[in-house]
């Protein structure tokens, strides 16, 4: 079946649209100008629609697989240097080489197997992506992230003993539940635990997690519009 893409969406005008919303929600949150990054979530959109949100002056994108970013990225940051790539997706221990290379940030630390693969590749390698640890806080069976019962000691692990440079918490709440509580969770978590940032809100919840604390919304749906399937 021929790639379904949606003409009518107006990447740049959504864009826009939701970083006035972002920095209406920080004012009225009473948290200082800048302090959210909006990263666009590009995945499973073509690399053209990529293009437009970067021609409109975004540089921070979000990503769910090595693998499809790898086709998407490397032209587009050829053009555009300055760009900031995050993993959002679970990784793979045999992935770890490539998403090193490829990502800037990676929000997906959620075990130590991986942790220590991670670890591993930037001794190796001289290349060292900002981390945050991903935390299950529904507790879902079948999502990644690390357990709220395990995450102060896994978070332990990674700054102490494995070096890792982790900056904070990343949190997907499970769908039809209330995001407030896991987004309040969260901010607790890295709170007792010493860390500033929280990624955390999407498209139907970023003003909720804005409200909690997030300094990273991902947000795809509202800037690029329903993904191709
Ligand atoms: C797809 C995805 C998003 C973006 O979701 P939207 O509802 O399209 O805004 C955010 N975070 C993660 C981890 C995702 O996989």
């Amino acid at each position: 079946m021929a790639e379904i893409i949606d003409t009518n969406t107006d990447i740049a005008a959504n864009l826009s649209a939701v970083n006035r919303q972002i920095a209406d929600l920080v004012k009225r949150a009473d948290r200082p100008a800048g302090s959210v990054t909006l990263v666009a979530v590009s995945k499973m959109h073509p690399a053209a629609s990529a293009e437009t949100a970067l021609k409109a002056g975004h540089r921070v994108f979000g990503e769910n697989r090595v693998q499809e970013a790898q086709k998407k990225w490397p032209v587009l940051r050829e053009k555009y240097p300055d760009v900031q790539l995050h993993l959002i997706g679970p990784l793979q221990t045999n992935k770890v080489r490539d998403a090193i290379g490829l990502f800037d940030v990676i929000e997906t630390i959620d075990r130590p197997k991986l942790a220590r693969a991670v670890a591993a590749e930037m001794a190796q390698t001289g290349l060292k992506p900002t981390c945050f640890v991903q935390v299950n806080t529904g507790e879902e069976p079948q999502k990644a992230g690390i357990l709220p019962a395990e995450a102060d000691g896994f978070i332990a692990l990674c700054r102490q003993e494995l070096d890792l440079p982790v900056v904070g918490l990343m949190c997907i709440p499970p769908v039809g539940d209330s995001p407030a509580l896991h987004f309040a969770l969260l901010h607790e978590m890295a709170k007792r635990n010493g860390l500033a940032m929280l990624s955390m809100g999407m498209s139907a919840d970023y003003d909720v997690a804005i409200g909690l604390g997030a300094t990273h919304v991902r947000v795809g749906t509202a800037i690029f519009g329903q993904r191709p399937s």
